[in-house]
């Protein structure tokens, strides 16, 4: 039994060749060829690859599975009980993520003596949709342009009715559903196939993004960047693992041992959306969630479970007002814990977007919204950390659901060579007979 996994390793390996090469690059200025042919040209190309083939799978995996995920449930009420649960969690994490992250900010006062300097950035950003319309635009008008547009909440609902009339649909239904598990297999091979090319597109991302995001553009704004780690990594190392123990009497060690991939995947893309395929496959196959649990609770986290990006918000905000030397109260706190639970809600699970529904946020507490301008230029690589967050609090809460609603198998979490990739040359799934 290894320690890691020969894919996992080789990602790894990726991550820190594609660091060490781009710093390279950005601290010597890489040569006109070097930016051409390297950094536009075949990182670019395979960069770019590897993210569209990842995002190819999302619709289709999240579809399928969740149809199979619901036709799978005893009942309707489980499905109610389990997505209260889910709702619940998801706005507590986040909850205690932004409290955590302003505790930190309010230690380290990030933003003090800050020199904003002649400022003529601008950022425009965007307002809160109305609830009405959150509300109304949660059944798609079209199913097929739901998909087109990648509206997971649309698709959610879609499946979950699309589900509901399966199980109702008697043989006729069961004909469908066994089409709906038989698909939902073959699309788990694809995404086995991109995993094993993640190596690659791992080294082409985090080479391109070091190249350009050289670590010289940290220093003026290392209190801001350090104090956002800080509180990203406790919520990581312990509010999770505290939870997963706390909640649902798991290992937390075996928990952040199997995250490596997904972690990986959503380091480097800085999208959780883009890693749901990478999510689903190891909260199933990896943790041992099962289907009926995790095809819900996985694309719903990516969704709207966004503890990292909540934490970058927390952070920000006291940094901004420590350089327009504005006090906040304690209300203005509580509305930051608040507004930033609700927009982590908003936010969409692609990169940067944490910055654009920051503007709520600050708006809430009186906040220049000019401010963000101020740590756009370091939040790549925050985006990329705060993504990594985002992702594990979707697979922790995943667990603790999948626990308490007994969708979930102990053996295959205990096992840590359970579902990696290598096993999967023979996967589980396929020694099953074809129904
Ligand atoms: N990139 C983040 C995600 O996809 C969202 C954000 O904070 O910008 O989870």
């Amino acid at each position: 039994m290894k320690s890691m996994h020969t894919l996992t390793r080789q990602i790894m390996l990726a991550m820190i060749a594609g660091i060490v090469l781009g710093s390279v690059l950005k601290l010597s200025g890489p040569p006109a060829w070097a930016q051409l042919y390297l950094l536009d040209g075949v990182l670019g190309v395979v960069g770019t690859l590897f993210v569209s083939a990842l995002k190819m799978m999302v619709v289709p995996l999240v579809f399928v599975s969740l149809v199979t995920g619901v036709t799978a449930l005893s009942d309707l009420r489980t499905l109610g009980r389990m997505g209260a649960r889910a709702l619940a969690l998801y706005l507590a994490t986040t909850a205690i993520a932004v409290t955590i992250a302003l505790g930190v900010a309010g230690v380290v006062d990030p933003g003090q003596g800050f020199d904003a300097g002649p400022s003529s950035a601008s950022f425009t950003g965007k307002d809160a949709p109305p609830l009405t319309q959150v509300l109304t635009d949660l059944v798609p008008t079209n199913p097929v342009a739901a998909m087109a547009e990648g509206n997971m909440l649309q698709i959610i609902v879609f499946a979950l009715l699309f589900g509901m009339a399966v199980t109702m649909s008697g043989q006729r239904g069961t004909h469908v559903l066994n089409l709906f598990t038989d698909l939902n297999v073959v699309i788990m091979h694809m995404v086995e196939w991109i995993m094993r090319l993640a190596p690659y597109g791992v080294f082409a991302l985090i080479t391109r993004t070091f190249a350009s995001q050289g670590l010289d553009i940290l220093l003026p704004l290392a209190a801001y960047f350090l104090t956002l780690t800080a509180a990203l990594a406790i919520q990581m190392f312990g509010v999770y693992p505290l939870l997963l123990r706390g909640l649902a009497g798991l290992n937390p060690l075996t928990f952040l041992k199997k995250m490596r991939d997904p972690v990986a995947f959503a380091f480097s893309t800085a999208s959780s959306g883009a890693t749901i395929p990478v999510t689903l496959r190891t909260v199933e196959y990896r943790l041992g969630v099962k289907n009926s649990a995790a095809a819900f609770t996985v694309p719903l986290g990516a969704t709207i479970n966004m503890d990292g990006t909540a934490m970058m918000q927390g952070v920000a905000t006291v940094f901004i007002a420590n350089v327009y030397g504005v006090d906040l109260s304690l209300t203005d706190y509580l509305m930051v814990v608040l507004t930033a639970t609700l927009a982590s809600v908003g936010t969409a699970a692609i990169p940067a977007v944490g910055l654009v529904t920051l503007t709520m946020v600050l708006g809430q507490v009186g906040l220049p919204v000019e401010g963000i301008a101020l740590i756009i230029g370091v939040d790549r690589l925050l985006d990329m950390m705060r993504t990594a967050v985002n992702v594990t609090g979707d697979c922790a809460v995943s667990c603790i659901v999948a626990k308490s609603e007994q969708a979930f198998d102990q053996s295959v979490y205990d096992d840590p060579d359970a579902g990696s990739v290598e096993a999967a040359t023979h996967p589980p799934y396929s020694t099953s007979p074809a129904p």
